[in-house]
Parts: structure tokens; C-alpha cells; sequence
């Protein structure tokens, strides 16, 4: 019975839990250095401390950096990448406010689920899962209503399609809405660019291309959002993410909101160190290498991408499952021969499409090579016959 589910209260011991090193190369989280663990372990100080508050300074001038930003309001959300979602849209949005949600995959979704909780009226825009989103169904969709704002997803890590935000800030402004975007999957790995492609509001997560433990959410407010939120007629629906209150613990005031995850703000601070050290534009050209040598590898394999070349992201890789193959066997093999943690398909695409994500320190050419081999082993072993991929990726180097 030491199995079963706990039903009575009563003491007991556990083994201390001791998970294994895996190669985390899925749609996050993604490997976490050394150097943030050792981080994590500091001592624990008050949230008030002198010099926790200057851990707080550094963690917001990085986060300007690799948001490429001048707004005051950066900070990073006491949650997970999610909560970053929320934060976004409950500060903006009111009872009755429009909003255009655009919708190609998992998380533009949630953005619609979000602002309906919050009273909103989406007006959805779609694009089938595994491509972009058309600009001119986003205009249509503008004019159609009065909109409050344009949210987006930037790196649609469900389907694998970087969604290009050139313009969409003009679009959105001339109509007098914000631009909202999701930067969970590419902050860190693709250029994101805030205040170069005119957002209003971006968050981003720690746990995929910035490399730390998933824990907080990362998130900037222009001015133009921050006039928005002190125009607002009613409350901020979420008392935990209302940034008019968050923003007083953040900024000069240091009012206790919430006690912040202080091991946390260690990790995203090691994490953006090690940003700033490597440089942002290093650090895209390293998502793009291995990116385009895991395709090399893939195709030579003889199978395909589920995304078209000018839409792939860098830090997540949706390969198609070829026929015949069952999928999750194919994942388990990888797990437990290699060690090697890749996702499946979700929604339309489950069982479809495998993706492999190669963000922060998992995007390497150790990696790629060693998951192009594990592939190769477990496609062979599950009877399907393909050449290796190794070779091809290796010519890309
Ligand atoms: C992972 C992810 C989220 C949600 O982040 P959590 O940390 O899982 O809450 C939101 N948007 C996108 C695009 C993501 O990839």
C-alpha cells in the first residue's frame, strides 16, 4: 500500500529527491547553467534589504537591455510566463473594451480566454496553426471596431511560426489601440526589439530562451500603456498583478506589494548576466546557427518541416512526424536511451509534428548533433529507415 495516494494524515519519510541532468530540448523549460543554480543557492535575503534592492536595480537595466527598451515600468512578474499574459491584459483592458486577438495556435487562445475573464470583447483574427498571421486580416479585423489594443503572439511555441511585428505597431496606433505581444519563446533568441517595433506592452518568461527556471515573467509597459492604465475608470480586476501597485515595490517608492521570490530574482539576475556578457546580437546569431543546422540535419534525414522557411522560429523546431510512426513512442525512446526531453504536438497538431526546442544554453551544437542522432536511433529502432542527419548539420558549422 505504500504506493497508494496518501488518504490519512500521518508522518512519513521521503528519499530525498535527486532528478536527473536531463538534455532539455522541448518547448521549455530549457536548460538551466550551473552558474543560476549556484545563484539560487545565495542566501536568502529580507525583500526589503539594501542589497536586494540593488539586485532588483540590475535585474531591471538588463531586462531594458534585452527587451531593447527605455521604459521606466520593467520588471519582472512574480509567476510563471502565463501571469505575464495576464498582467498584460487585465492592466489594459476594461469591462466592454475590444480587443483584436490574434489566434495561431495555443497561447493566442489563452490571450482570448484571458480577455474575455477580464470583461473584454475579443475580436479574433486566425491563421491555420503552423502559419502566420496575415496583415491584412489584422487591418480588417482594426477596422472592424473600436479597438483597445492588438495582441499578439510574437513566437507561437505550439506551432513552431515566428510572427513578423514590422508595422503592426502603426497599425495599431493610428487606430488608437496598443500593441500588446507575447515574447515568451523568442526574448533571449530572436530579436524582439520593443521600442524599435513600437510595443506597448511585452512579457516573456524565464524559463525558455532566457535560460532560467520557469518562476517569473518578465514584462515592460511603454508610457502610452502606463497613460492607458491611469486613465482607467475601474479597478484593475487581479489585485496580485495590478502594475499601478506592483510597479510601487518596483520603482522608487519600495512599498511592500508582495514578498518577492528572492532565489528566483537571483536566478534571472545570474541568467541576464550571462545575456549581457554573451551580447544580444551574439546571442540570436547562435539561436539562428544551430536553428538552421538542425533543419539541415532534419531534411537530410529525409523528413520535413511543418513551417514554412520565412516563418520558423529559431528557438523552436516542429518537425513532422512521418507516417506510420507513433510519435510519443518516439519521445519516450529519446528520454529514456538519451535523456533527452523533446515535446509533442498540441491541439490539431498532436501527434503530428515534434517539436525541439534549442533555446538558451540547449541551443548548441553538442545538442543538435546529439539529438539528430537519438532521432536517427529511435526512428530505425520503431522501423522507419532514414539516413543520418549528423553529417548535414555538421557541414552548416
Ligand atoms: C510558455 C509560453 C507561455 C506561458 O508561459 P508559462 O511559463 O508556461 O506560464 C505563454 N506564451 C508562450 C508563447 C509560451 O511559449
Amino acid at each position: 500500500m505504500a504506493d497508494q495516494p496518501q488518504r490519512v494524515r500521518e508522518r512519513r519519510t521521503y528519499e530525498k529527491f535527486q532528478p536527473p541532468k536531463r538534455v532539455l530540448l522541448g518547448p521549455g523549460p530549457s536548460p538551466v547553467e550551473d552558474r543560476i543554480l549556484e545563484a539560487m543557492a545565495a542566501p536568502v535575503l529580507g525583500h526589503l534589504d539594501p542589497l536586494f534592492l540593488g539586485c532588483m536595480d540590475d535585474i531591471q537595466g538588463m531586462l531594458r537591455y534585452v527587451f531593447e527598451t527605455d521604459n521606466r515600468v520593467t520588471i519582472p512578474i512574480s509567476a510563471t510566463g502565463s501571469a505575464g499574459m495576464e498582467a498584460a491584459l487585465v492592466n489594459i483592458i476594461e469591462p466592454g473594451d475590444e480587443v483584436v486577438v490574434c489566434i495561431h495556435g495555443v497561447f493566442g487562445e489563452r490571450m482570448r480566454d484571458i480577455v474575455e475573464r477580464a470583461g473584454g470583447k475579443p475580436i479574433v483574427v486566425r491563421a491555420e496553426w503552423g502559419h502566420a498571421i496575415e496583415r491584412a486580416n489584422i487591418e480588417a479585423a482594426l477596422d472592424s471596431c473600436k479597438p483597445r489594443a492588438l495582441a499578439i503572439v510574437h513566437a507561437e511555441t505550439s506551432t513552431g511560426v515566428l510572427q513578423d511585428l514590422t508595422g503592426l505597431s502603426e497599425l495599431a496606433h493610428e487606430r488608437g489601440a496598443l500593441l500588446i505581444v507575447d515574447a515568451v519563446t523568442s526574448l533571449g533568441g530572436h530579436p524582439v526589439g520593443v521600442d524599435r517595433n513600437g510595443i506597448d506592452v511585452c512579457y516573456s518568461g524565464t524559463q525558455k530562451c532566457l535560460g532560467a527556471p520557469p518562476g517569473l515573467a518578465p514584462i515592460t509597459f511603454s508610457e502610452r500603456a502606463i497613460e492607458r492604465i491611469h486613465a482607467r475608470k475601474s479597478k484593475v480586476q487581479s489585485w496580485y498583478l495590478d502594475i499601478t501597485m506592483v510597479e510601487k515595490y518596483w520603482g522608487d517608492d519600495r512599498t511592500y506589494h508582495h514578498t518577492a521570490p528572492i532565489s528566483m530574482n537571483y536566478a534571472l539576475r545570474e541568467a541576464l548576466r550571462i545575456v549581457c556578457e554573451e551580447g544580444l546580437e551574439a546571442r540570436w546569431q547562435r539561436h539562428e546557427l544551430n536553428h538552421r543546422a538542425l533543419v539541415a540535419g532534419v531534411e537530410a534525414m529525409g523528413l520535413e518541416m511543418n513551417v514554412a522557411r520565412e516563418q520558423r522560429l529559431w528557438s523552436l523546431n516542429a518537425v513532422r512526424v512521418p507516417d506510420g510512426v507513433d510519435d510519443a513512442r518516439v519521445r519516450a525512446r529519446l528520454l529514456n536511451d538519451f535523456n533527452i526531453e523533446i515535446g509533442g504536438g498540441l491541439g490539431p497538431l498532436k501527434g503530428k509534428i515534434w517539436r525541439i526546442g534549442l533555446m538558451g544554453s540547449g541551443s548548441t551544437r553538442e545538442n543538435v548533433l546529439l539529438v539528430l542522432e537519438a532521432l536517427h536511433s529511435a526512428l530505425n529502432e520503431e522501423g522507419f529507415r532514414c539516413s543520418s542527419g549528423v553529417e548535414a548539420a555538421a557541414a552548416v558549422y
